[in-house]
């Protein structure tokens, strides 16, 4: 009998992280490795939301809370999801737990069952696929390439969706190809999930804030849609708006009957988030918002840096992300090039190169199930998105 589970055997190691703790081991080894692998703002959480955090232990919030979190913070993220995004939710069908990432997997723990289908567009973020066998479910993917700016159409969901189909994850902004479904684009996918009532939407906006969409556009959600939102399912939190990536506080909102079996399975697996990280969350979003909008405008400038200069790296192409912080260029060209006698087989292989060669440390496509690309986080200092893509630009020019 093997030691460890056959569910964990299988599991494939978060590549994100995985990229990043190479990076800091090699980085500890005296290498000056430029980390674009994982993604995370790289400013510090704002002083007002620490502080909220230094009166929260003092003034001893040091229990256990209510297993789905304080009332007063679901209260604020209701508020929040009222006047920022036009949702109307009570604190019952909100869950807080430990970043969006536990609430996305206690959402698919809550609803899938052994062999149910889980549509994923893709590329998608890490962490999708995985939860979804965790749970004993089948991914089905959809894939949307550059060509299509990554994002799917109705017709394509169509063609996915079975009598076994039980969810779709959405995820825009995306992560890994700053994507952003407009109206019409949702409207599109909407049309085709009415006519399928029995299909739950799981839809991952955690970049919401992260967008460069013009001033007056908003960012659409498919609880635009009246007749989805008895089985639309939302995960945000203050992870990426906030720079508050360590704090770990993310929340779903749902319909109660999901909300209320999310939060049973929540009270069995963690009792729930921790109390001082949850008052520094609502502190977040019942203080003022500039901070939101000042890095936003950074990872907008910076946006516009590297793609300005991966538009010199020869035979990079790229989008121009509307959202996140990623860029995620086709690299494909590569494939099949050398440099010596080392040969470029795969993206796998361009990644591993760029870190030996230009100590650049990226993510492969193929991580987020587009073999081919390449993702690099652009959540870090203009200085380091330059010297990084001078770097990748002199290595990749020793391949032929
Ligand atoms: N969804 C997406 C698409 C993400 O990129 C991340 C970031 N890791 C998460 C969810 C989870 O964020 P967190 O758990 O930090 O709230
Ligand atoms: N969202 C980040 C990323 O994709 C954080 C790492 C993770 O949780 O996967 O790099």
């Amino acid at each position: 009998m093997g030691l460890i589970s056959e569910r964990v055997s299988s599991l494939a190691v978060s590549a994100t992280l995985a990229m990043s703790q190479k990076s800091a081991e090699l980085k500890a080894s005296g290498v000056d490795v430029i980390n674009m692998s994982v993604g995370e703002p790289d400013f510090d959480t704002p002083d007002f939301i620490k502080e909220a955090a230094k009166k929260a232990i003092d003034e001893n919030y040091s229990r256990y809370t209510a297993v789905g979190g304080y009332l007063s913070l679901r209260q604020a993220i209701c508020e929040k999801l009222r006047k920022e995004n036009g949702m109307e939710y009570t604190p019952d069908q909100i869950v807080v737990g430990n970043g969006a990432k536990q609430e996305l997997a206690n959402a698919i723990l809550a609803t899938i069952n052994p062999g149910d289908e889980v549509i994923i567009p893709v590329p998608a973020w890490v962490s999708y696929v995985e939860m979804v066998k965790l749970a004993g479910g089948v991914p089905v993917t959809v894939e949307a390439g550059l060509e299509q700016n990554f994002k799917i159409n109705g017709k394509q969901l169509e063609a996915a969706i079975t009598p076994k189909s039980k969810m779709i994850m959405l995820n825009s902004p995306s992560n890994p190809t700053g994507s952003i479904y407009t109206e019409p684009e949702l409207r599109g996918l909407a049309e085709v999930l009415e006519r399928h009532p029995e299909i739950l939407i799981l839809s991952d906006e955690i970049y919401e804030h992260i967008n460069f969409l013009a001033p007056g556009e908003r960012i659409h959600s498919l609880y635009d849609f009246e007749a989805l939102r008895e089985r639309l399912m939302v995960v945000n939190g203050v992870s990426k708006a906030y720079a508050m990536t360590g704090w770990r506080i993310g929340y779903i909102a749902a319909p109660t009957v999901l909300a209320k079996a999310i939060t049973k399975l929540q009270g069995q697996y963690t009792s729930g988030a921790s109390s001082i990280a949850q008052k520094a969350a609502e502190a977040a979003y019942l203080g003022p918002q500039d901070c939101v909008r000042e890095m936003r405008d950074a990872f907008e400038r910076r946006r516009d840096l590297i793609v300005m200069l991966a538009s010199e790296i020869p035979g990079w192409k790229c989008n121009v992300p509307q959202g996140a912080f990623y860029l995620f260029p086709d690299v494909s060209w590569y494939i099949g090039k050398k440099n010596g006698d080392r040969v470029i087989e795969s993206s796998a292989d361009y990644v591993m190169y760029l870190l030996e060669e230009a100590h650049v440390a990226t993510v492969d496509g193929g991580a987020f199930c587009a073999p081919g690309y390449l993702r690099l986080s652009y959540a870090t200092s203009d200085d380091n998105i330059r010297e990084a893509m001078r770097r990748i630009k002199e290595a990749s020019a020793k391949l032929k």
